[in-house]
C-alpha cells in the first residue's frame, strides 16, 4: 500500500519527492493505520521494494486488498499516479470505494464527473473475478481500465514479432480503431509496451506490432496504436505463410485423432495433397482466434461440409454457418459465425466456388488488408 491513515486521522501518500531519511524520521513520529480494516500498518522502508506500508500482522485485509504487493505493483501503481498527477487530473491512490467494496489502483475524477478506475495488474486474475470487478464498477457507472505487467520475456523487441499470449492476458486484450492490442506497462524501464494488431495464428499465438512509450511521453487517454500500413501487412502476410508451411509439415507427420481427424479427413475425401493446398485454404482473417484453431484446418473443413452437404461455399448464410459449426465441434458464438461468414465473402470475392476452382487473378493481398483492417 502506498496510502495510510495517521494518528490524526489524515490520508497519508507515499510520494517519489520524499526522502527516506524523511520518511524514517516520520516512523518514529507517527503512527499509521490502515484505512481499510485501521489496524496498525508499518511504514517498510528498504532497499528493494519502494517505501510502503504493510499490515503488521497478516489479515484477511491484506489479502484482499494488496495482491502481495510486488516491487513491480508497488512501483507501477506509484508511476501511475505520477503520471496523472502531472498530467493535471483530479486522482486518488487506492481509493476506498465503500459500495463496491473495492480498491482500485487509481480513482480518476474527470472534469465531465465521469469517473474511471485503473488497475495496474501484476498478479494472476480468474475469468469470473476479472468480469465481476468489471460488472461492479460498471454499475457504479466508473469505466475500469485494465493495465497489466508487461509479460517477463527476454530480449522483447519492438517491431513485427510472433508472440504466444497467456489466456490471462487475452483478458486484457482492447478492441478499437477496427485492431486489436494489448497495452502493457513495464516499470522497471519506465514504459509502456504495446502488443498492437494483434493477428491470431492458432492457440495462444499471434502476429503482433511491439511498440514502445516512455512513460513521460504518455497521454490520457491513453495513446492509441496505428493500425498496420499495407507493405507492414505484407510482411505479416509472409510470416504468416512460413507459420502455416511449418504447420502442415507438422501435420503431415503426426496426426493424434487418426481417423477422426477432420483436418486430415477433409483432405483426404476432398482429394487434395496437404504439400500443395489450394492457396484460399488457411487465409488469415480477422476474429479467428474465435476459433483458437489454424484457420487452415477449419476452412478446410468448411470446403468439406459444402461438398458432402452439396452446398455452394460462397452462398453459406448464416444457418448453414451454425450448422457447419456443431457439425464440425466447433465454437457456436456471434464471433465465429461472423468469422466463417466473412471468410464466405471472401470466397465470393475471389469466385471460388468448390475447392478445385482456380482464384480469380486478384490482388488477395488487398483483400485481406480489408478485411483485416474492417
Ligand atoms: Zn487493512
Amino acid at each position: 500500500m502506498l496510502v495510510a491513515m495517521t494518528d490524526q486521522n489524515e490520508r497519508f501518500v507515499l510520494q517519489a519527492a520524499m526522502s527516506k531519511n524523511l520518511l524514517k524520521q516520520l516512523r518514529k513520529e507517527r503512527l499509521f493505520f490502515c484505512p481499510q480494516c485501521k489496524s496498525n500498518v508499518q511504514l517498510k522502508i528498504g532497499s528493494i521494494k519502494i517505501p510502503h506500508f504493510a499490515h503488521l500482522t497478516k489479515n484477511d485485509c491484506e489479502s484482499q486488498f494488496s495482491e502481495g504487493e510486488t516491487v513491480t505493483h508497488l512501483l507501477g501503481k506509484h508511476h501511475l499516479y505520477q503520471l496523472f498527477q502531472q498530467l493535471g487530473y483530479d486522482v486518488e491512490l487506492e481509493s476506498y470505494l465503500p459500495t463496491l467494496k473495492q480498491r482500485p489502483d487509481l480513482l480518476v475524477m474527470m472534469k465531465s464527473g465521469k469517473c474511471i478506475v485503473i488497475e495496474f495488474q501484476c498478479s494472476t486474475i480468474s475469468k469470473e473475478y476479472f468480469l465481476s470487478r468489471n460488472k461492479g464498477y460498471q454499475s457504479e457507472n466508473i469505466q475500469p481500465i485494465w493495465i497489466p505487467s508487461t509479460p517477463p520475456r527476454k530480449n522483447l523487441s519492438t517491431g513485427m514479432l510472433k508472440i504466444s499470449l497467456s489466456e490471462q492476458l487475452q483478458q486484457f486484450v482492447q478492441t478499437t480503431q477496427n485492431q486489436r492490442y494489448l497495452l502493457t506497462y513495464n516499470p522497471h524501464q519506465q514504459q509502456f509496451i504495446y502488443f498492437s494488431n494483434l493477428l491470431h495464428i492458432k492457440d495462444n499465438l499471434y502476429l503482433t506490432k511491439v511498440q514502445n512509450l516512455p512513460l513521460e511521453k504518455q497521454l490520457f487517454p491513453f495513446y492509441q496504436p496505428k493500425n498496420l500500413k499495407r507493405n507492414e501487412f505484407l510482411h505479416y502476410y509472409k510470416t504468416y505463410l512460413v507459420s502455416k508451411e511449418n504447420f502442415l509439415n507438422y501435420r503431415l507427420l503426426i496426426s493424434k485423432k487418426g481417423i477422426n481427424d477432420l483436418f486430415l479427413r477433409s483432405v483426404y475425401e476432398l482429394r487434395l495433397s496437404l504439400s500443395s493446398l489450394p492457396p484460399f485454404l488457411g487465409l488469415p482473417l480477422k476474429g479467428n482466434e474465435s476459433l483458437k484453431m489454424f484457420a487452415v484446418e477449419w476452412q478446410t473443413a468448411l470446403f468439406y461440409f459444402a461438398h458432402v452437404n452439396k452446398l455452394e461455399i460462397d452462398l453459406l448464410d448464416k444457418r448453414a454457418i451454425q450448422y457447419f459449426l456443431d457439425w464440425a465441434k466447433l465454437s457456436n458464438t456471434n464471433e465465429s459465425i461472423a468469422l466463417v461468414l466473412d471468410y464466405c465473402k471472401l470466397l465470393k470475392q475471389i469466385e471460388i466456388q468448390h475447392v478445385y476452382s482456380s482464384m480469380k487473378p486478384v490482388n488477395l493481398i488487398d483483400l485481406l488488408y480489408t478485411q483485416f483492417l474492417a
